[in-house]
């Protein structure tokens, strides 16, 4: 099969690889439909994840159709459509049984910081990723979803990770009615944590950027304010300034450990390397949010040190909440918010382009070029 793979930071390539085949009972093997470029995989790109070894295939975001059947599967059928979570999940373990599909003590070695995870590093597994023909699926009884038959693929491939991330995100913010929250990062996740947050009753929603196209796209597609980072001299006064001195009661990180902005943070992250990449957004987030409120962290940082200012947070009674999503548990509910019409993720994608193209889709959504937003590969 024809699957992209990593040759080093910055160089991937589309080259023949063997088909994967069925490795447990519990298996199947997925023909790929559909596999979106995500923001986390640009972290891999980077070279950022430890173990990403050379060979591995990305693609955490994908749907496919059914092809062969482990002996155990019981819920899938060849043939089925199906839309797949990121998180790899055993679905009996301590965790599992209370849906909390990110810390599936089964299907990474390294458990002890996070489950398996599709096209990952090693990580999180090893796991080859959707960024592929074909893509094995482990515990095919427990993350993959049907596609109802009156949905196209596209209308549900980004609840494999980005709407219920922004979902997940602003749930953890603990919004209440009419309750202002400031989001960092006008991307994907960014974008999703808007249109949820308005789904769970903000009063006021604003989003935060650099990159003028991705502001533009969260006013058009979630209605929210937003504020071009190169336009104040420093966001946090500035937030404060907006919402009667206080701050906002919810701020939420979705920028993660590549965020710009600092020269501190940069120093700290880059050049001393003390850090995993730039603490800024999260340090900003303590410092805006108001006394007593919520802080959300989904933008990824690696397991390493992080320089955040903890000793704000815990003076002004701050809960802060972070994690991986527990992708699973919300895809049912969500489903639903896209069947009613009120959520068309699909409008999100900027490019769709053909699995040979994904070395140039993954230069573009690097480099922020051609407005690129959202790169979905059509197999
Ligand atoms: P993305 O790279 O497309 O978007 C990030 C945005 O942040 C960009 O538009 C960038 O311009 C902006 N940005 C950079 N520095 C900033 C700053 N200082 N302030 C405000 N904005 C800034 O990524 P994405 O797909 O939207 O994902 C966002 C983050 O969420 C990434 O770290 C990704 O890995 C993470 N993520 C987490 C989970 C999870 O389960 N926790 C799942 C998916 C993605
Ligand atoms: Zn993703």
């Amino acid at each position: 099969m024809k699957a992209l793979t990593y040759h080093g930071p910055g160089d991937v390539r589309v080259e023949e690889k063997e088909d994967p085949r069925i490795e447990h009972p519990n298996d199947v093997i997925l023909r790929v439909t559909r596999a979106a470029i995500c923001g986390s995989d640009l972290h891999l790109y980077r070279g950022l994840v430890p173990d990403t070894r050379v060979g591995h295939t990305f693609g955490h975001e994908f749907t496919g159709v059914v092809e062969e059947v482990g002996p155990e599967v019981k819920t899938l059928r060849p043939g089925d459509r199906v839309v797949v979570p990121f998180n790899i999940s055993c679905g009996t373990c301590f965790y599992c049984q209370r849906e909390l599909f990110a810390l599936c003590e089964n299907t990474n070695p390294n458990s002890e910081l996070a489950c398996g995870v599709f096209g990952y590093s090693h990580t999180t597994g090893g796991y080859d990723g959707g960024q592929a023909e074909y893509v094995r699926v482990p515990f095919a009884d427990v993350g993959p979803m049907k596609i109802p038959d009156d949905m196209e693929d596209e209308d549900v491939l980004f609840l494999s990770d980005i709407f219920p991330t922004g979902y997940m995100a602003a749930e953890m913010g603990e919004i209440k009615p009419g309750e202002t929250v400031a989001i960092f990062g006008a991307g994907p996740v960014g974008v999703f944590t808007a249109v949820s947050a308005w789904l769970m009753g903000a009063g006021r929603v604003i989003v935060i950027d650099h990159v003028p196209y991705r502001l533009r796209f969260a006013e058009e597609f979630a209605g929210v304010e937003t504020i071009d980072l190169r336009k104040v001299d420093h966001i946090v006064p500035y937030l404060k300034e907006l919402t009667e001195g206080r701050g906002p009661d919810v701020c939420v990180d979705a920028v993660g450990l590549e965020a710009d902005g600092s020269a501190l943070h940069d120093f700290l992250g880059r050049v001393l390397m003390l850090q995993a990449g730039a603490a800024t957004v999260i340090d900003w987030c303590i410092n805006a949010v108001r006394k007593g409120g919520n802080v959300s962290l989904i933008g990824v940082y690696g397991p390493p040190w992080n320089l955040v200012p903890i000793g704000a947070a815990m003076n002004k009674n701050l809960t802060i909440r972070t994690g991986q999503c527990n992708t699973r548990r919300y895809m049912p509910h969500l489903l639903e918010h896209i069947r009613a019409g009120r959520v068309d993720p699909k409008r999100l994608t900027s490019h769709r382009l053909p699995l040979d193209q994904a070395p140039e889709a993954y230069r573009m959504f690097a480099a922020k070029q051609d407005e690129c937003r959202k790169v979905v590969l059509v197999m």
